[in-house]
């Protein structure tokens, strides 16, 4: 009697493993699709960049892992694009004109991760002045952030936490970039006295236990003069966390060396990031997370869904799955703002359910970020669930599982 049961639970779980098999063997050619990193074929495409640049600009290995090479030959006209790739006579002007209002640079590593066969290249995308940035509608700033503004170079719109602002430069100007606005005609860290008088508002506002220290990209300061931060912030005793947001590890990995690791080791900062693409996971872009890593700081990373570069539910899938891989937790999938210049990025909530629907139970809760959607006037995130999950009736929860099979919990 009791080895029938075990050979009937033997059985019944053999054909749900066969059944499991089915789906993740769909999933698995789906994501085979999904351009990686570190794929034969990324590589080939970084190397065969990489050595133009370098033998036009005359230059070595060593001046390619130089952040600081990098940022000084970033690439900022369309004449310059023209030397690595054809661009028809149209794309040409049409960058021109484009980069007249809202000004483009590229650092020769991202420019190198381009697939220049592929119109949709998800790099591209996000690099390079489109002529549907200049469309009209839209609004600079729908989050209010001149209104959250209370001192300094601050936004504050939670009871607890805060961002300083203490740069408007960033090694790559992201085409979907939500605060462009703050994109000026120059590189410009924020000034001595605005950092000042926004450490003495955190001093003198015990009830903020977080700093988030942000941009622009916070790493584009120098190791010094993110010491003299966190040093002050250190100090504070409300002050419980230092939170850094830099988009380096994909636009500039080079910048993280052993002593910033270091640095952010003593003031047991947290870092997030911005990957959107598998793509940008790159043996580079490990390389430098693993020194963060290997340091013990939690990196976390803020998707930006966005159309043609990751709106699809198993890029979006594959680029956490690899961000898991590599130790970098997915946090937060941000729906892209109606921002003016930015709205060919646009997609409908639903498209965003769907995807955060797909990735229920389909990978690891590793994998799964908390979909938010930004409220405009600076009201705050709110975070978006399928809504089918979870309904009322008479006396009970009616649920729904990620193979949309339907279970009940009574009301206590
Ligand atoms: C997003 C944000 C934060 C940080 O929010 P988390 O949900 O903790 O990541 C803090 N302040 C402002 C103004 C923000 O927009
Ligand atoms: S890294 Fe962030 S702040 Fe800088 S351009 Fe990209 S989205 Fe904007």
């Amino acid at each position: 009697m009791r080895n029938d049961n075990i050979d009937i639970n033997r059985k019944k779980s053999l054909i749900r493993s066969d059944e499991l098999d089915k789906i993740a063997i769909g999933d698995i050619e789906s994501k085979s699709q999904v351009r990686v990193g570190f794929s034969e074929f990324s590589k080939k495409i970084y190397a065969n960049t990489k050595n133009k640049i370098l033998e036009e600009l005359n230059s070595t290995e060593d001046d390619w892992n130089n952040p600081k090479w990098q940022m000084k030959n970033r690439i900022t006209t369309a004449d310059e694009i023209s030397k690595y790739t054809n661009l028809s006579k149209e794309d040409y002007e049409n960058i021109e004109k484009v980069s007249e209002k809202y000004r483009f640079a590229i650092t020769p590593y991202y420019f190198s991760l381009i697939d220049f066969n592929n119109p949709n290249c998800p790099v591209k995308l996000q690099s390079f002045p489109d002529i549907k940035e200049l469309d009209k509608s839209g609004m600079l700033d729908p989050m209010n952030e001149e209104q959250s503004n209370p001192s300094g170079r601050i936004t504050r719109r939670y009871p607890n936490k805060l961002i300083i602002n203490v740069t408007n430069a960033c090694p790559m100007y992201c085409r979907h970039c939500q605060r462009r606005r703050l994109i000026g005609k120059f590189d410009k860290h924020t000034p001595k006295g605005d950092i000042a008088e926004s450490i003495e508002f955190i001093k003198n506002t015990n009830t903020i236990r977080e700093v988030l220290v942000t941009g622009g990209d916070a790493l584009l300061l120098s190791n010094n003069q993110l010491e003299n931060i966190f040093y002050e912030l250190s100090q504070i005793n409300h002050v419980e966390v230092i939170r850094v947001g830099t988009r380096v590890l994909a636009t500039l990995p080079f910048r993280i060396d052993s002593e910033l690791a270091v640095l952010l080791r003593k003031y047991k900062v947290n870092v997030s990031t911005q990957f959107n693409h598998a793509c940008e996971v790159t043996p580079e872009a490990v390389r430098a997370i693993d020194m963060l890593v290997d340091n013990g700081i939690l990196i976390r990373n803020q998707m930006v869904l966005l159309h043609n570069v990751n709106d699809d539910k198993y890029g979006i899938q594959k680029t956490n799955e690899e961000l898991q891989k590599y130790r970098v937790i997915p946090y937060y999938l941000f729906h892209p703002k109606e921002v003016k210049g930015i709205k060919h990025f646009n997609v409908d909530i639903s498209k965003g359910l769907e995807i955060m629907k797909h990735l229920e139970g389909r990978t690891s809760g590793m994998c799964k970020p908390t979909y938010v959607y930004n409220s405009p006037g600076g009201l705050g995130k709110i975070p978006l669930v399928p809504m089918q999950n979870i309904e009322c009736e008479e006396d009970c929860y009616r649920l729904t599982t990620w193979e949309n099979k339907t279970v009940r919990q009574r009301f206590k």
